[in-house]
């Protein structure tokens, strides 16, 4: 296929487990990198035009790729990494582009004192990604500081939402599976660098603790039940440790499922049913992923 116009990297048929931290999943059929803006809305009114279905992907750390793969373009912006500052009063406004790894972006606001998202520090995504799920972590969520953002629709159209414009909610945002988050503005504060830091470091340090990280994974897999934490329901059910292949329940942290090393998509998609059946079975709790499985049908 000729992609006229379009300048950013085109790959074809490449393996899921390249580029999601689960490790597990088939191939795409395009992983498309536009360079700019522009690049990204002629990349999406040629794959409109042509009907190939497309998604967008950060880091990928939130999501699990059916082994079979995906007939469609997932189209990435992580090539695309501004960011500025403007001071205010009590502190900045910042504006990153969708495509910022979050976790340098928060390392890059503590390094000018300003705080506002240092307790999710460490969580894998990127900016663009983090608004979608509504990312959070230690009582605070990443639309908290957020002020607005700019938005890419299906019409190939850019458009400003404030926060108060859409309904943000616990992991839930009001982009769409076919929007792009473009860029964010956050309101920060400023703050004693040191002590950014030391939160900072407390972050991490119980992250290390709590999680898996030695593992791959996908982070949490199931949502809070009203207001509970998932792992208290997969533990109570008796679930730390069981195993569909090279797919386990970590003995760490029950809502994480860790690849041990030759995991499927399969393996973990059947892990991800068994431990909500029986959770329902032996609490009478119906979980929900977190987690987003792509190409699996039902
Ligand atoms: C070890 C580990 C720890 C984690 N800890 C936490 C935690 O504490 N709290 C938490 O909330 N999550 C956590 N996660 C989950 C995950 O990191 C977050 O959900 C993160 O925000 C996903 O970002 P991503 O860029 O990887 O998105 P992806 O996984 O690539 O995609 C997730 C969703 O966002 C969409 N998306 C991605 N980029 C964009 C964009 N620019 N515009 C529009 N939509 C987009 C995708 O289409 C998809 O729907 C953890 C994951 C791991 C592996």
């Amino acid at each position: 296929m000729e992609w006229k116009g379009v300048r950013g990297t085109i790959l074809e048929n490449v393996p899921m487990k390249r580029y999601t931290s689960m490790k597990v999943g088939g191939p795409v059929r395009y992983l498309l990198y536009p360079v700019d803006e522009d690049d990204l809305k002629n990349t999406l009114q040629y794959l409109i035009h042509r009907n190939i279905p497309y998604r967008f992907l950060g880091n990928g750390t939130n999501v699990i790729v059916n082994d079979k793969g995906l007939n469609e373009a997932l189209i990435r912006i992580t090539r695309m990494k501004k960011k500025t500052y403007k001071r205010t009063k009590g502190g900045a406004v910042a504006d990153v582009s969708g495509g910022m790894p979050l976790k340098q972006f928060i390392r890059d606001n503590a390094q000018r004192g300003l705080s506002g998202l240092e307790n999710l520090y460490w969580i894998p995504g990127t900016v663009g990604g983090a608004i979608k799920m509504n990312a959070g972590s230690f009582g605070t969520s990443v639309s908290d500081p957020l002020l607005a953002m700019r938005v890419l629709n299906a019409r190939g159209q850019i458009v400003t939402m404030t926060k108060h414009d859409g309904a943000f909610g616990y992991r839930a945002s009001p982009v769409r599976p076919t929007e792009c988050v473009l860029s964010a503005r956050f309101s920060l504060k400023s703050r004693d660098k040191k002590e950014i830091a030391k939160d900072m470091e407390y972050v991490y340090g119980e992250r290390k603790k709590r999680h898996p990280m030695e593992f791959p994974s996908a982070g949490s897999v199931f949502k809070e039940v009203k207001g509970e934490p998932a792992w208290k329901f997969v533990e109570k059910a008796g679930l730390k440790g069981l195993k569909v292949g090279s797919a386990c329940v970590s003995e760490k942290h029950a809502n994480f499922i860790v690849n041990l090393g030759s995991a499927t998509a399969n393996d973990v998609r059947t892990l991800v049913n068994t431990i909500k059946r029986e959770v329902f079975e032996k609490t009478g709790v119906s979980l929900e992923e977190e987690v987003e499985l792509w190409g699996f049908n039902g």
